[in-house]
């Protein structure tokens, strides 16, 4: 489920929205059934070869406000933070220029690979042109020219290349979760709580980088998790959660990255519109789902107050039915432990497959309880139904016409699947297909 990302930086007008499309492209071309994931223009995931990996233009991300100057260093900021890999993009038709040296320095104080490119290069004089980019002091700079395609993939088998070796392979056992939530809920908190305070955000020999943002740790019984992008939850006051533009980013970035996503909210302030907005990127990734309640200490309790709050959340998180709520106090530690428990419940349930010949005696038992809808005289009739992936659950039932297909029928469905198994924190997919 990891995937490594790569930044694009680079100062205006070089052509980083063009290159990033360009990328995104060539991916679209290979891969294009992945269901509904919202997607940020700026943020998008991209193969080259078979390699999977996150890909970010950082100069896409609009700051309020700031000049060219502070918008540079932001963007920086986020590929030092956020990449595994950055490609520096520059411009040949410029030549270097201040700003370029400036981004530059800046790069110098990431350890992480920074791969040169030098777009606009469309014609072979320009691609000779290209030796004064040495002096950046990245090693080969790369021409492509974004624009025809040319260079491409050399930059992508350059970006391949150094890419953290691998990311996921062996931590098979891993159960990676991520903490998210706006600003001051207690998520750095939580995490201090779960890894202990004394657990240094990390100090990484030879890992990979992703393990740098990373925080792994073990439970008593030995099952292993992976909070993802510890590192930007507890760097505060930097570029993290200044803006909502570059927290929903980061939320998404440690969402994607994550198998489960534990969703914090704040009890002694209610929910806020905030809160729903990252709640959406988090049902709309598809990724298991678990609503933490932090500052339960807070609020003066009656024997009421956990089934109204819960209540709330029902009403205001409709979408999010599937999700169990914990109320927990990172300040007390109430609760805490039962974190990694029900995130490995969750994990578990939404990697569940369920055979076919077991779906469709659900089916007919479903046909019985209640009858398939009707629309302009035409009746749904449903024959088989079948699972095509996990993580999410996602089943594809075939039909005489997926257009009679009714929301509320494959509410219905979900629900049935829900009562007979097990799938509490993932979400469920169902798709209709016309049977051939
Ligand atoms: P983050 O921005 O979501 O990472 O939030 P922090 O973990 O930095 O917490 C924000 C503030 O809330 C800090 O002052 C914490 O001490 C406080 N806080 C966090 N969790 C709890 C809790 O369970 N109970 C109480 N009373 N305060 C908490």
């Amino acid at each position: 489920m990891v995937l490594p990302v790569v930044a694009i930086v680079g100062q205006p007008n070089v052509g980083k929205s063009t290159l990033f499309n360009r990328i995104i492209n060539q991916r679209l071309a290979i891969v294009e059934d992945k269901p509904g994931v919202t997607r940020d223009r700026n943020y998008a995931p991209a193969e080259w070869l078979g390699h999977k990996f996150d890909l970010i233009d950082t100069g896409g991300i609009t700051w309020a406000n700031s000049n060219i100057e502070e918008e540079i260093r932001a963007q920086a900021e986020i590929a030092i933070e956020e990449a595994d890999v950055i490609v520096f993009l520059t411009n040949v038709t410029n030549h270097v220029t201040n700003l370029d040296e400036r981004i530059a320095q800046m790069l110098y104080q990431t350890k992480k690979p920074v791969i040169l490119a030098v777009n606009k290069a469309d014609n072979p004089e320009q691609r000779m042109d290209i030796y004064d980019f040495y002096s950046l002091g990245f090693g080969d700079p790369i021409p492509i020219s974004s624009v025809h395609g040319t260079g491409i993939g050399d930059l992508l088998d350059q970006i391949i290349a150094s890419l953290p070796k691998d990311i996921s392979l062996n931590d098979n056992e891993q159960i990676s979760f991520s903490v998210i939530g706006r600003p001051n809920v207690g998520k750095s908190s939580i995490v201090n709580r779960l890894v202990g305070e004394k657990r240094v955000i990390v100090n990484n020999e030879e890992g990979t980088t992703r393990d740098a943002v990373d925080t792994p740790f073990k439970t008593k019984d030995g099952t292993k998790f992976r909070i993802v992008d510890t590192a930007g939850i507890r760097r505060r006051g930097k570029v993290y959660e200044k803006t909502e533009k570059y927290s929903v980013m980061r939320a998404m970035g440690a969402i994607e990255h994550s198998d489960v996503v534990c969703l914090v909210l704040d009890a002694s302030t209610g929910i806020r519109e905030q809160d729903k907005h990252v709640a959406g990127y988090a049902h709309d990734a598809g990724r298991g789902l678990i609503i933490l309640v932090n500052k339960w200490d807070l609020p003066k309790k009656t024997s009421n107050s956990g089934k109204d709050f819960e209540q709330t959340i029902r009403t205001e998180f409709q979408y999010l039915d599937y999700a169990p709520i914990l109320f927990v106090s990172a300040k007390t530690g109430q609760n805490i432990e039962k974190i990694p428990k029900l995130v490995q419940t969750v994990y578990r349930n939404q990697q569940q497959r369920i055979k076919s010949s077991v779906l469709n005696d659900l089916l007919l038992e479903a046909s019985k309880l209640v009858p398939t809808p009707m629309i302009k005289g035409k009746r749904l009739r449903v024959y088989y139904m079948t699972q095509v992936s996990v993580n999410p659950p996602t089943f594809v039932v075939f039909v005489n016409d997926p257009e009679l297909m009714h929301f509320s029928y494959q509410r219905f469905l979900i629900n049935q699947l829900r009562e007979n198994f097990d799938f509490t924190g993932t979400p469920i997919k169902i798709i209709a297909r016309k049977r051939k």
